[in-house]
């Protein structure tokens, strides 16, 4: 492995005061940096006029501020969702999506690059788990976001390529340092961690109090049909998904939200609606349809018709709904389209 110089973004901040400490800096130049990073969104050490030219050089030669290189940008035509792909230090490919919905700004970011849980109408899957991510690297994508967007975010979503669950230090370190109240200050409650239903995660993320969102993707009403499309239930079933669901939602006195993605065919029957609403019974959430978007003709969206049917069904129960439109899908960059083309893709 060639040496790389170390992102300033891997440090956390007792690293910043040692390394100025060690450089024979006062440490109140921490929280300057600090704010420089992730406040005022600086993108160049040269931007940090508080500090000397000759403190610029020195943090210039010790530390990158940016790592990825931009290498496509994909606008929607239609509603301008907006697709990001960057290659990162050691050559793999990772996407973000920046989607404006009126006053809503969501960014779209990833955990892994791939993903090993292959469900099956999801286009991250088929490639695979590749590696995980850094916090910087899930931080930077925000902070490069940021830089290019139109406004800033009002959510973050860790709904891009990955399962959060499976990098769970790194996800939940970059999220603390995204609202960390020195620097960006981004609201916690803002900031959602979707999970396939990796149980240990959930209840990890209770036990710690974790004071991030979670959502969780149902995406089936009962086990069989979840097995054949997300072969991670088989390990963590349904049934017991739901227990832990519960558990959450007593134990942090938050909601969940569900998502459930419907498949023409597979899930969007008036009895799968029905079996939707008898599983959630009871826990305080919100469900999220979201229309399939698939290259797969297996796995296609209903009608709007049978949407719309789903929805009123689900609805008649008096649960917050939300039909998630298709946003993105001119780019292919909504939910399940997300898939770099890795050279290293074995
Ligand atoms: N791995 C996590 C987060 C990334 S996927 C998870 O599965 O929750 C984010 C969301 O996109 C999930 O709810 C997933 O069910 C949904 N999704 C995946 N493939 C999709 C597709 N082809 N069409 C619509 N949504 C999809
Ligand atoms: Fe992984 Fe989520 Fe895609 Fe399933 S839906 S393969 S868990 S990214």
């Amino acid at each position: 492995m060639e040496s790389v110089i170390q992102s300033v973004l891997d440090l956390n901040p007792e690293q910043i005061e040692a390394y100025f400490l060690n450089i024979g800096e006062p440490k109140f130049r921490s929280a300057q940096l600090w704010k420089g990073i992730y406040s005022a969104g600086y993108t160049d050490f040269s931007q940090f006029t508080v500090f000397t030219k000759s403190l610029r050089e020195k943090l210039t030669s010790d530390f990158s501020l940016r790592t990825f290189t931009l290498l496509d940008t994909t606008t929607s035509p239609v509603d301008e969702t907006v697709k990001f792909l960057w290659q990162m230090k050691d050559g793999y490919k990772i996407e973000s999506v920046i989607i404006y919905e009126g006053k809503r700004v969501t960014f779209c970011i990833s955990s892994q690059v791939g993903c090993p849980l292959d469900c099956k109408f999801c286009a991250t899957g088929k490639m695979g788990l590749l590696r995980n991510l850094t916090y910087a690297e899930i931080v930077e994508q925000v902070m490069q976001m940021k830089a290019l967007s139109k406004y800033p975010p009002t959510n973050i979503v860790y709904m891009g390529m990955g399962e959060p669950m499976l990098n769970y230090d790194a996800v939940m370190q970059a999220a603390d340092i995204l609202s960390e109240p020195e620097g960006m200050a981004f609201s916690r409650k803002k900031i959602t961690i979707s999970t396939s239903g990796i149980i240990t995660g959930i209840n990890r993320m209770a036990d710690e109090d974790q004071p991030y969102s979670l959502a969780i993707s149902l995406n089936a009403p009962n086990q069989k049909t979840r097995e054949e499309v997300m072969p991670i239930a088989r390990k963590y079933p349904l049934n017991e998904l739901l227990q832990a669901a519960r558990r959450y939602t007593k134990k942090t006195k938050k909601r969940i939200t569900f998502e459930y993605v419907l498949m023409d065919g597979i899930n969007t029957s008036d009895a799968d609606a029905q079996a939707l609403i008898e599983l959630t019974r009871g826990i305080p959430c919100r469900i999220n349809i979201i229309p399939c978007n698939s290259d797969d003709p297996r796995y296609q969206p209903p009608s709007d018709t049978v949407i719309q049917h789903f929805d009123r069904l689900v609805n008649k129960n008096h649960r917050t709904i939300t039909i998630r439109n298709r946003k993105g899908w001119e780019i292919q960059a909504a939910c399940g389209q997300l898939y770099a083309a890795n050279e290293k893709n074995k």
